[in-house]
């Protein structure tokens, strides 16, 4: 071990991306704790797998108490607890979430219009913001890619999708005999931050009996604190809803929570029942069984799992709401100062109001509109920034304008980080410009 581990010092790291590094703005944060690290090392050590409620009893019933925990601190409606029939799973990605409901959708879609057949005239819907998972889930569970459709937003709702938007696009499937299926919305997208109208998007669904996901995988963690939460106003009209507490809940990868509200879609979709899986000592009306019995393989693609819960159980006893409303907020406050310095600076400007710890912002048109030599001169400012070795961020690109995104969230990242950041894009903005001016 010794001889591998030097070969990993030696030959590995040197070529690593620093995600754990407090000066990684890069992305969205993956975080990782030393709770998050107790936690993976009891799960990878005990290695117990459960995918039947027998398998591992206490993994399986300490996954619905923790998935039930989560619910309650992000302030998620009743309806995906438990104990009010709804429930939760830990996987190991968004991308997994998604395909498993959209699996669901389809079967109780199809199950109401007869037959496979009907498959061809599903439609499925998200905006020009959502993340490229969902289309990829799409393709995975059959929906014929000339039905997605792929809504545009506008800087007007800061790019958040609108139920207006989503009318004329359902309306017109309809009138071609076309079936409504799935609405994904999200609570913090991917490249800008921005956040879709949940509760007039819920309306607008349910007029069609669209299954509606709420994928909130980066800003999710934010509604532990009771003032992010508005965020996830109209959660009630959604079918489903996913975070992803790897990114930005000092949990290390991979975890995933999705929360269904009638977990006999999702089941229906998945289920299998060979014998070798039966649980030992149940007989054939699930005595036997304990009463809140879950048999997680049927909430999933794979039959084989991790304990994850324990994970993230260990993290929630070690920093509690306090501790984790604390981390949150101390990111949020340096994007804060962040987003203030851009604003107040001439060169600069903030290309999209931030709302969680994501600021996108970019050197303003020197002649006042937008140009191909502004996109230029901020892509020469990331790649200056990037290639000092001191800080790494990522673009997005959105209206033709090159945005550079700042992430704060990484575990070790404080004020002072920010701070070194917002010097280090001073000067070489300075250099950047200069070169143009020439
Ligand atoms: N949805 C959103 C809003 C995301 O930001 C991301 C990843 O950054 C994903 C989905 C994909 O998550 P995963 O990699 O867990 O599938």
């Amino acid at each position: 071990m010794e001889h591998i581990l030097e070969d990993v010092r030696r030959d590995i790291l040197p070529g690593l991306t620093h995600w754990q590094s407090p000066r990684f703005f890069a992305f969205f944060p993956m975080n990782a704790s030393s709770a998050g690290l107790a936690g993976e090392m009891l799960s990878v050590g005990l290695n117990v797998v459960p995918f039947v409620w027998a398998a591992s009893p206490a993994a399986a019933e300490l996954e619905s108490v923790v998935v039930d925990w989560m619910a309650r601190l992000f302030g998620l409606p009743r309806r995906f607890l438990f104990y009010s029939g709804g429930g939760g799973v830990l996987q190991g990605s968004t991308c997994e979430a998604v395909v498993c409901t959209l699996a669901a959708a389809r079967d109780r879609a199809l199950g109401r219009l007869g037959g496979h057949e009907a498959i061809a005239r599903l439609v499925v819907y998200a905006s020009d913001q959502t993340h490229a998972t969902f289309q990829k889930g799409a393709r995975l569970v059959g929906i014929p890619p000339s039905n997605f459709r792929v809504i545009r937003t506008s800087a007007a709702s800061g790019y958040g999708l609108t139920a207006e938007a989503v009318r004329a696009a359902v309306d017109h499937d309809v009138g071609l005999g076309l079936v409504p299926l799935y609405l994904c919305a999200t609570v913090g997208t991917t490249g800008l931050g921005a956040v879709d109208h949940v509760r007039e998007l819920g309306e607008e669904a349910r007029r069609h009996g669209m299954w509606v996901h709420l994928d909130a995988a980066y800003a999710g963690s934010a509604a532990i604190c009771p003032d992010f939460q508005d965020y996830l106003d109209g959660a009630e009209l959604a079918d489903s809803v996913s975070m992803n507490p790897h990114k930005w809940f000092l949990t290390n990868m991979d975890c995933c929570c999705l929360w269904v509200a009638r977990p006999r879609d999702l089941t229906s979709a998945l289920s299998t029942d060979p014998e070798y899986l039966k649980n030992v000592g149940a007989d054939d009306d699930g005595a036997g069984k304990a009463p809140a019995a879950i048999d997680y393989k049927d909430w999933q693609i794979s039959m084989t799992r991790r304990f994850r819960a324990i994970k993230l159980w260990v993290i929630l006893r070690r920093y509690g709401a306090a501790g984790m409303r604390a981390h949150i907020r101390r990111h949020v406050a340096a994007a804060k100062w962040f987003e203030q310095r851009v604003a107040a600076d001439e060169r600069f400007e903030v290309v999209v109001p931030r709302r969680f710890s994501l600021v996108c912002f970019r050197l303003a048109p020197r002649s006042g509109r937008d140009d191909d030599a502004t996109n230029h001169v901020n892509r020469d400012l990331l790649a200056a920034v990037n290639a000092s070795g001191r800080a790494f961020m990522t673009h997005f690109v959105v209206d033709g304008k090159f945005v550079i995104r700042l992430a704060v969230g990484g575990a070790s990242t404080e004020l002072q980080h920010v701070m070194e950041v917002w010097d280090l894009l001073q000067g070489k903005a300075a250099e950047v410009l200069q070169h143009y001016v020439k």
